[in-house]
Formats: C-alpha cells, sequence, structure tokens
C-alpha cells in the first residue's frame, strides 16, 4: 500500500476481537514496574488484561510485605489463570510476617479475579464452555454461565525448607459461603504430605520456599 508521495504508508494491525488489540505490553510494563518481582519473561502474567489492575494491586502489596526486612526475596514464578481464577506463583525466603501478607495479598487476587471479567476488567460471573472455565462479564462470556457457584473447594498450600527440611509451611482452604480463605489442618486434606512436598516444582527448587499451590480436594459443597 502506498500513498500520493509513493512512500509505504505505516499500518499496524490490530486485532479489535482480542484485549487491547492484540498487544500486551502491559505485561511488560508490570514487569518493569516492579523489577524487584520479575525476572523476565519468567513470571509474566499468562492471563487476560482485564485482569492487570488485581496483578498490580497483589504485587504493591507484595513488595510492601518484603519491604519490612531486607533479607525477604521474592521472584514470582507463574502468574496465569486456571479454572476462571487467577494464580500466582512465587518463589523466595520470606520471613513468617512476610509470608503471611504476601499469601493474603495473593488471596484477595484470587477472590476477586472469580467476580472480575478476564478480558475487559468489568464485573463477570463464572462461564462454562466446552469444559473449559472462565470468568467473564456478559459481553466477554462464552458458552453458558456456570449453573453453579465455585463449588470446588481450593486449598493453598506454601511449602518451603526449615531447618534443612522441605515442609508445608501454611495451608488455606477458600470457603466459598464466606468468600474468604481459613487455616486448615494439612491433615484433615486428602492429601499425601510426600505427593506434596515430591511435586516437581519443590525438587526443582528445594531452598527457598515456594508458594501458589493451588490444589483440589475434589470435593463439592
Ligand atoms: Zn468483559
Amino acid at each position: 500500500m502506498k500513498d500520493e508521495t509513493g512512500l509505504p504508508i505505516r499500518c499496524t494491525v490490530v486485532d479489535p476481537h482480542v484485549e487491547n488489540g492484540g498487544r500486551d505490553d502491559w505485561k511488560a510494563e508490570i514487569a518493569s514496574a516492579f523489577p524487584d518481582l520479575f525476572e523476565p519473561p519468567r513470571g509474566l502474567p499468562e492471563c487476560g488484561g482485564g485482569w492487570r489492575y488485581l496483578i498490580e494491586d497483589a504485587c504493591a502489596r507484595i513488595r510492601e510485605a518484603l519491604e519490612a526486612d531486607q533479607d525477604n526475596t521474592l521472584k514470582m514464578v507463574q502468574i496465569n489463570q486456571k479454572a476462571g481464577v487467577l494464580n500466582m506463583f512465587w518463589e523466595g525466603t520470606l520471613s513468617a510476617r512476610a509470608r503471611t501478607k504476601v499469601e493474603r495479598a495473593i488471596e484477595q487476587a484470587y477472590i476477586e479475579s472469580a467476580r472480575t471479567c478476564e478480558v475487559c476488567g468489568f464485573e463477570g460471573r463464572l462461564y462454562t464452555c466446552a469444559g473449559w472455565l472462565t470468568t467473564a462479564c456478559t459481553g466477554h462470556g462464552k458458552g453458558k454461565v456456570a449453573p453453579w457457584e465455585r463449588r470446588v473447594e481450593t486449598v493453598r498450600i506454601v511449602q518451603g525448607t526449615m531447618a534443612g527440611k522441605p515442609q508445608i509451611l501454611s495451608c488455606r482452604q477458600y470457603d466459598p459461603e464466606d468468600d474468604c480463605f481459613f487455616d486448615v489442618a494439612f491433615d484433615s486434606l486428602e492429601i499425601g504430605t510426600e505427593e506434596t512436598l515430591s511435586q516437581e516444582g519443590s525438587q526443582r527448587h528445594p531452598g527457598p520456599a515456594r508458594g501458589g499451590f493451588w490444589l483440589k480436594t475434589g470435593r463439592s459443597s
């Protein structure tokens, strides 16, 4: 395509059906806004831009949690959508106090994502389409509105090494009735300690704590 001067016309291809025209600059922008938490391309968000602000809020709260102690270090390992909600995985070395704050920030993002359209950020709800779950507004929802609230109870387990031994550092379960997480005894779940601690991730990273394993108990409420 040429204009009257004979020079090629610059054009940018933008897909109107994809959020932000298919550009995902926002992911790199988050990483540059929080260089202390990201080592790109590792950990860059792999979800829709509607959750951008949830991720930014969580990162701001995580940074604040780390500032209390210079020995606290944390890097995001993965940020993605699974079963229609936002998961944030990290690894690092944190004081117990900082870890609690980090977990609360990630839990909050998880809870908010369940009612926020992943595409545009407006109010959303759970949709089911060909076996996939997504959280979307009426405009972006594909398939059918799920006829249930999130019925699967999610458990968040943070594991790490204490006194040289891999251990479960915290275990919290989502309560759909109260829309919050609460501490739960690991032993009360039908998940084997060996099984959890021997997951690939913990073998690869035997040293620092590693959080963000959202395991499902398989029980329905
Ligand atoms: Zn939407």
